[in-house]
């Protein structure tokens, strides 16, 4: 059995399904038996013509008393009508334009029928059910599971599919988890559970299995995660930075006071920069919080103490635009800081590297560029990440690696609850700046249904008129560039030609070239542009204080800790500034996330409303939280097994920092894969 075999050949699929299989991101057999159901539908449990109830999906046992009867309704619509019983009652069964039935469904044979009930006339009806013949049932009488599907891909086919997959693997597939761990925790085996999260036998076979395979998911995270920790803080030398260099000296000089939180987070780096210990931190706060400064203030003691640093931002604008900050605090000080992005000249390039390696730069600012190999320090002191959630573990060990055991400050603005950070971050201890700066306006945000669209059109129009810019943010179709650019291209449309045909409205989306993105963005910082339509891919921190108007569109789509982050990037100038929630849909959940929205400015509170509101098999995804990805196990939903395996994994770490002992050695490959895949965590 070799689980890495192209899908092409397991039994069923032909070139025109490996290619849906494909789509669905299946190409090898492996991939295709972890291909979990999203749902189930329960078709295991028959019930008497008598029980069934108006409205209902049931499943009833009967036999068909007459002929298929056809009949044409109009060109173009026949229906087929049989009448089926069992000991209870009779029931009348309908199929349109399926001329085939006739065929299939034999008068006096029993069948399972698996199909909505309607009451009519005191008469029972089922429409288009799924059916098989009782004796040798395969689509009814258990419980069925459902699959994410393609187009052009019936859940049927790919049932069958999996089915086929699943029985070349059964009972074969190697173990991953230890028998201690399996014992102690009572989980069901990997063979157990792969067979019956496929196919379960009842709702606590799915139960277990999910379980299981969600355990080991968060298990592996965390090993991972701890042995991060470890790593770091074991044998590993640092830098001890200068106890001469003092923090005061820059912060007495700025342009206003900082806030008792940026001093509380200041204080916590600087004692881990004078410890030998390297520093490997993560600074959370609200956008807006000021992290930036505490981050050029970290910069700033670094190179007083005679290293470099490198600060590293997921897009160009967003690096130029920190290039800017750091140049106009530190420039007094003789601290030279320079821009590495993709897009500048050959000869800049070399000079910037050259100036870079002979340490004339003390601070080197950039994007992914920086991680590139011919990218060389003199000697390399601290590196600061910004808005974490975009680099992946692996890009930062790079970047670290390219110093001396450098001091480390991730910089996120995603609030997520403490409890939450504690285990998703175990590899980085914690510094939280909880407050604003004062005499921050609060952003007034509007929660409005379609009714209102004129006004709020007449009301943005007002502000454009005043000098003010807006942003519109489409609403999250799917995590799908493709979708989601085709939307923005859709609302541009509408509103360049319909709603703002007097005005300069431009698209961003992430389809385009980083290029065109950054031009569009930058255009969009010198007022030239009116109205910028886009995707969330605005959402990082970019500052134009003259936008004063976030507009989102389907707003009950997106997840509060996103829609609190979309709202911060208004409001960052001197304007009054607003946001704006267009929501459709009446529910009580849809509602009251609204009235979060209008009710608080504050991320991690918002972020614990968005917790206790998010309903299970909502789709918003963890993405957006810059949280971990998992195939199966849902952060919210099993926080209290997360907790729980936090606690696990810190008694193996403990009692095996390495994973060497024979017990621990399939734990031990499976983090070593991890690592190897350079998986974001
Ligand atoms: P963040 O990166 O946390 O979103 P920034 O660092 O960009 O926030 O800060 C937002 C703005 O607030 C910047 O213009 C910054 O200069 C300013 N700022 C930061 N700290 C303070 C403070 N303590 N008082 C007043 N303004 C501040
Ligand atoms: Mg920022």
């Amino acid at each position: 059995m070799d689980l890495n075999k192209d899908v092409k050949f397991v039994k069923g699929v032909g070139p025109n399904r490996v290619l849906l299989l494909n789509k669905l991101g299946i190409f090898t057999l492996k991939d295709l038996i972890e291909y979990y159901p999203r749902d189930y539908e329960d078709r295991s449990k028959p019930k008497k013509i008598i029980e069934v109830l108006d409205g209902e999906e049931v499943l009833i046992q009967a036999v068909v008393q007459t002929k298929v009867v056809e009949a044409r309704i109009r060109k173009g619509l026949s229906i087929y009508k049989v009448k089926v019983a069992d000991e209870t009652g009779f029931m009348e069964i309908t199929w349109y334009n399926q001329p085939y039935i006739k065929a299939q469904i034999k008068q006096g044979e029993k069948y399972n029928f698996f199909g909505k009930v309607n009451f009519k006339y005191n008469k029972k009806e089922m429409n288009t059910p799924v059916f098989d013949k009782s004796s040798n049932a395969k689509n009814t009488g258990k419980i069925i599971p459902l699959y994410p599907l393609t187009y052009n891909l019936s859940q049927n086919v790919l049932r069958k599919i999996i089915e086929n997959g699943m029985q070349e693997v059964e009972g074969n597939l190697p173990e991953t988890l230890p028998e201690y761990i399996l014992k102690e925790n009572q989980l069901y085996s990997l063979n157990m559970a792969m067979k019956k999260i496929h196919f379960p036998d009842s709702f606590e076979d799915y139960e277990n299995s999910r379980k299981r395979l969600a355990f080991e998911e968060m298990l592996i995270m965390q090993l991972a995660l701890l042995k991060l920790k470890g790593d770091y803080e074991e044998e590993k030398n640092g830098i001890e930075f200068s106890k001469d260099v003092k923090m005061s000296d820059i912060i007495d000089n700025l342009p206003f006071k900082l806030t008792k939180a940026q001093l509380k987070v200041l204080q916590e780096i600087d004692d881990d920069m004078e410890n030998k210990k390297p520093m490997n931190r993560l600074l959370q706060g609200d956008v807006g919080s000021g992290k930036t400064v505490v981050s050029i203030i970290a910069a700033y003691k670094a190179v007083k103490s005679g290293y470099q640093a490198a600060i590293m931002a997921p897009t160009a604008i967003l690096a130029s635009q920190h290039l800017e900050s750091f140049t106009q605090i530190l420039s007094r000080y003789g601290i030279k800081c320079e821009l590495l992005v993709s897009n500048i000249t050959k000869k800049r390039k070399e000079e910037i590297l050259e100036n870079l390696k002979n340490g004339q730069i003390d601070i080197i600012i950039g994007t992914h560029a920086l991680l590139e190999e011919n990218v060389v320090f003199k000697n390399l002191g601290l590196v600061v990440t910004d808005e974490q959630h975009r680099f992946g573990v692996k890009q930062r060990s790079t970047i670290v690696a390219k110093g001396n055991n450098p001091d480390t400050l991730v910089m996120t603005a995603t609030p997520i609850p403490r409890t939450l950070a504690l285990i998703l971050y175990a590899d980085l201890d914690i510094s939280i700046i909880d407050e604003l700066p004062p005499n921050r306006q609060k952003i007034d945000t509007y929660a409005v249904t379609k009714h209102l669209e004129n006004r709020v059109n007449d009301f943005i129009k007002k502000q454009l008129d005043e000098g003010r810019q807006a942003y519109v943010v489409c609403p999250l179709v799917e995590e799908n560039e493709e979708i989601n650019a085709k939307s923005v291209l859709e609302l541009a449309d509408k509103y360049k030609e319909e709603i703002f045909p007097n005005y300069r409205v431009e698209y961003l989306h992430g389809k385009m070239r980083p290029k065109e993105k950054d031009a569009i963005m930058q255009e969009f910082k010198d007022g030239k542009i009116d109205v910028l339509i886009s995707t969330t891919v605005i959402e990082v921190g970019v500052n134009v204080q003259n936008a004063s108007i976030m507009v989102v569109e389907n707003a009950e789509r997106f997840g509060l800790a996103q829609l609190h982050q979309l709202r911060g990037r208004v409001g960052r100038g001197e304007y009054k500034s607003y946001c704006i929630l267009k929501y459709q849909g009446n529910s009580d959940v849809v509602k009251q996330r609204m009235q979060v929205m209008q009710e608080t400015n504050d991320g991690f509170k918002i972020s614990e409303k968005d917790l206790e509101l998010r309903g299970s098999g909502e789709f918003f995804g963890t993405k957006q939280h810059g949280l971990p990805e998992f195939k199966i196990a849902n952060i919210f939903e099993d926080m209290p097994m997360l907790k729980n395996i936090q606690i696990i994994s810190l008694k193996i770490i403990e009692e095996d920092p390495n994973l060497e002992l024979e017990k621990n050695k399939l734990l031990k490959q499976a983090v070593d894969k991890k690592f190897m895949a350079g998986v974001d965590m």
